[in-house]
């Protein structure tokens, strides 16, 4: 008997997502964004469903690249913070990965390499989310230094909105308006590739001829005040556990490390198989919740290494095997994390790896 702890990946589910992100997207390349193992969902297992419906995989790391080419993956490829180290250069030459080229030290390393055969860059530009690029007055010079290396080919310019979602204030020092303003000059060079979820949902003004997708094609929303049935998306990750103890306490007693819990009447514990080893944060939240027999039951005391605890007085029917849900269809990521002060993607990304990911 393995542990009941599964985070179920509703595959059907992305697809539908993707094709209505690429609604919205229209006859843009869609960059389906697989960083972090897919948002925690596992890449690899989800190739099948991306080859059908997005025209590439952009991710951070190398070795995902290298991992998705030996499971088969035959459409571009790109590392959207680029290469880390010099020798990265010939594994994007060899896997033919396309690369983004964000500062100086990258240019060095590409004029260096002599490379064998055609290589696809991505130049980003800062735009003011101030974390990678050069600025706008700088690309012009980049361009032409890069247009002079053998085997580099320019795909386009890259840029990064740090606001897109629509509920955000507007009166932010950094909004997509200026961002598209600071990029305006430099459409005459080419491309652009420049929308996130949020921009693809509420910014169509972006006027981009690549988008990535992240969040979305998930089932999440972007922005935490919008549903995702509101943007017509549905939850591919269900994160569930089982019920594999219950316990009754009476008024006074106590549960868990640091008797956080103190039953104030007498109160039906269910101690369920994850803890923060398997990604539930252990920080104390307000409203923590999960879905058991058709209700909410709140998250109560310590949350442990390998179980949390859960009142179910008010739940009759829990018992022992009772499925528990974290979060997916019936609890949104989003609704848990605003439990952690926190976003729907970090909860996502924490998943575990021992968590088995099971597809459906
Ligand atoms: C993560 C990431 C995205 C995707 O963002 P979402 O909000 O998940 O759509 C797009 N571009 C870059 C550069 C990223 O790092």
């Amino acid at each position: 008997m393995t542990r009941p702890i599964r985070a179920v990946i509703d595959s059907s589910a992305l697809l539908r997502n993707i094709e209505r992100l690429r609604e919205k997207a229209g006859a843009r390349f869609f960059w389906a964004v697989v960083k972090a193992d897919a948002y925690g969902h596992g890449l690899i297992g989800l190739l099948p469903v991306f080859d059908k419906a997005v025209d590439g995989l952009a991710l951070l790391d190398p070795s995902e690249g290298v991992q998705a080419r030996k499971a088969g993956w035959r459409k571009p490829i790109l590392l959207i913070e680029g290469v880390f180290s010099e020798a990265d250069i010939q594994t994007a030459s060899e896997y033919d990965f396309e690369t983004l080229i964000h500062q100086e030290r990258q240019i060095e390393w590409l004029e260096r390499a002599q490379l064998k055969k055609p290589l696809r860059v991505h130049v980003k530009c800062n735009t003011g989310m101030n974390r990678l690029g050069f600025r706008p007055d700088r690309i012009q010079g980049v361009l032409e230094r890069l247009q002079a290396i053998p085997n580099v080919v320019v795909a386009d310019i890259l840029a990064h909105f740090a606001n897109a979602e629509l509920t955000y204030p507007q009166d932010r020092p950094v909004t997509v308006e200026k961002q598209l303003a600071a990029l305006q000059a430099l459409r005459a060079y080419g491309n652009m590739c420049l929308s996130n979820t949020g921009a693809i949902l509420w910014h169509p003004e972006a006027l981009d001829h690549a988008v990535r997708a992240g969040i979305a094609m998930y089932g999440v929303s972007p922005d935490g005040n919008i549903t995702s049935e509101a943007l017509g998306v549905e939850p591919v990750m269900n994160f569930e556990s089982e019920i594999m103890a219950l316990q009754d306490l009476e008024v006074g007693e106590a549960v868990g490390y640091g008797s956080k819990f103190i039953a104030q009447r007498p109160t039906r514990l269910a101690i369920v198989a994850c803890g923060y080893a398997d990604g539930y944060p252990r920080k104390s939240g307000k409203d923590r919740k999960v879905f058991v027999e058709g209700r909410f039951a709140p998250v109560v005391g310590n949350v442990s290494m390998d179980m949390l605890t859960i009142d179910v007085t008010d739940v009759p029917q829990a018992g022992l095997g009772s499925r528990v849900v974290f979060w997916g269809r019936e609890l949104s990521v989003n609704e848990a994390a605003a439990s952690f002060d926190t976003i729907g993607y970090e909860l996502l990304c924490a998943v575990a790896k021992r968590v088995p990911r099971v597809l459906k």
